[in-house]
């Protein structure tokens, strides 16, 4: 049988595990599960199909990301972060049955402009400090009176903001954010939601009627000081490529594109295929390593576009076709991401189009 080189598992049972873990987290709450960028990498229709009957709503940061998922069947509520621009995409909305994120004065403006024929469901995005997206607290009760008069606008409106610093589990600018947030709504009746998934976990205040759980969905930790271990988190993706040769170095001789890394003893080499063209990270520092038999392998030298080469000291029992856990099962993203000086979030979205994809699905 022919074996994959640069591949991905994803490991559905562990989604649902997840989903499961966010609920133990903020049991009261509902779950509006995050799959923007694809789901994070792991694929914008599998994933939606995965969560159908887990959660209670969907979230893309675009348009065109909720069209294709309508376009593939899937049914659940989707809520548009970003907002729409012009006519043309509100009718889109009501074409699609998509909510949507009013964030500025322009989306009530094109709203009151509007003549929709079923009330659009809107959630009305208050910037409490992240400067990002969302109106001004001061301007919330005539903004909001706005769209309470507005025919085009649904009656049950719902608040949001987005925190800045959530993983950084002390710093107070959260807990100031969401008293904002609160304080701003308190008259009004409507559902709310703050909460990513740092908050979710590290700011229980925060998690509301809704939470908004991106990166924990995935299996990876959103804070830097707990693992996703730790937190009960199991990793949905797994990375893998071959050792595709093996080859002893003289000490003094180097490694690769530059030569950066020189023997200084005799050295068992092993070549993995994998590389940036597979959006394994090309910065990646020394210290760096992959899993190989159950073992830590540094990596040395610089990562090339399909490859890597990595330091079979200790593991001179490596043969040519062995699996190579890149991340995921045994070795964290969050790890990897360290290295890379990067956030797990970017090397999820960052596998490329060449990377095969094996879903394993435990039911
Ligand atoms: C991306 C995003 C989230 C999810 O964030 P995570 O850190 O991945 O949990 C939640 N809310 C909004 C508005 C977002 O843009």
């Amino acid at each position: 049988m022919m074996q994959l080189a640069a591949h991905i598992e994803l490991n559905l049972a562990a989604l649902k595990h997840n989903v499961a873990k966010v609920r133990e987290y903020a049991p009261q709450s509902q779950l509006m599960a995050v799959i923007k960028a694809n789901a994070y990498g792991h694929g914008l229709i599998r994933i939606a199909h995965a969560l159908q009957n887990h959660v209670d709503a969907l979230a893309v940061a675009r348009l065109d990301e909720a069209i294709r998922l309508r376009q593939a069947d899937i049914a659940d509520t989707i809520l548009v972060l970003q907002g729409v621009s012009c006519a043309d995409e509100l009718q889109a909305l009501q074409q699609y049955h998509l909510d949507v994120v009013v964030h500025t004065e322009q989306h009530v403006a094109l709203l009151e402009a509007s003549d929709l024929p079923n009330p659009q469901n809107i959630w009305l995005k208050i910037d409490t400090g992240m400067n990002r997206l969302g109106i001004r607290p001061e301007q919330f009760s005539v903004i909001l009176a706005r769209l309470q008069q507005c025919s085009s606008v649904a009656t049950a409106i719902k608040f949001m903001t987005h925190f800045a610093n959530a993983d950084v589990v002390h710093d107070m600018s959260t807990a100031k954010q969401l008293q904002l947030f609160n304080a701003t709504t308190q008259s009004v009746s409507g559902a709310k939601s703050s909460a990513n998934s740092a908050a979710i976990i590290a700011w229980p205040a925060s998690r509301q009627q809704w939470v908004r759980p991106g990166l924990m969905l995935y299996g990876a930790s959103p804070i830097r000081t707990q693992s996703a271990a730790e937190l009960g988190l199991q990793p949905v993706m797994s990375l893998y490529s071959r050792l595709i040769a093996i080859k002893r170095l003289a000490k003094g001789e180097c490694v690769g594109y530059g030569g950066q890394w020189q023997a200084d003893q005799e050295t068992l080499l092993g070549i993995v295929s994998i590389g940036y063209g597979d959006g394994y990270p090309r910065h990646i520092r020394h210290g760096a390593s992959v899993l190989l038999r159950g073992r830590r392998v540094p990596i040395i030298g610089r990562v090339s576009m399909d490859m890597l080469t990595i330091d079979l000291q200790a593991c001179s029992d490596a043969n040519i076709g062995d699996k190579v856990t890149l991340w995921g099962e045994g070795l964290p993203v969050e790890e990897v991401a360290e290295y890379a000086e990067t956030i797990p979030y970017t090397l999820l979205c960052g596998i490329t189009q060449r990377v095969s994809v094996l879903v394993k699905d435990a039911e």
